[in-house]
């Protein structure tokens, strides 16, 4: 199966900030939430989604976006091996 490489990110808001750390990168364009890593904010632990903004927005570079979306399709399919792995076991969903 081939994964979806055609994620769109929206812009000017959380979602296109290089501070935003989503939770699910592959799914980050349905209001996705994840934490704020901006410098002066990060220490309040912020849960922002990706529609939300604040006027500390920087843009996210395209090698940015692009190493997120790398990372979360790894994530992916270690997660998904794992599962394979898991579901050769008769009791693990007992
Ligand atoms: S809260 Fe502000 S600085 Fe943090 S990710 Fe959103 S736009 Fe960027």
């Amino acid at each position: 199966m081939e994964n979806n490489k055609n994620i769109s990110w929206q812009t000017d808001n959380c979602l296109g900030c290089k501070y935003f750390v989503p939770n699910d990168v592959l799914n980050a364009d349905i209001l996705e939430r994840g934490k704020c890593a901006h410098p002066s904010l990060v220490k309040f632990n912020l849960v922002v989604s990706g529609r939300d903004w604040c006027n500390l927005f920087a843009n996210m570079s395209e090698s940015r976006r692009q190493k997120l979306i790398d990372e979360g399709f790894k994530k992916d399919d270690e997660q998904q091996k794992k599962l394979i792995e898991e579901s050769k076991k008769a009791d693990s969903f007992d």
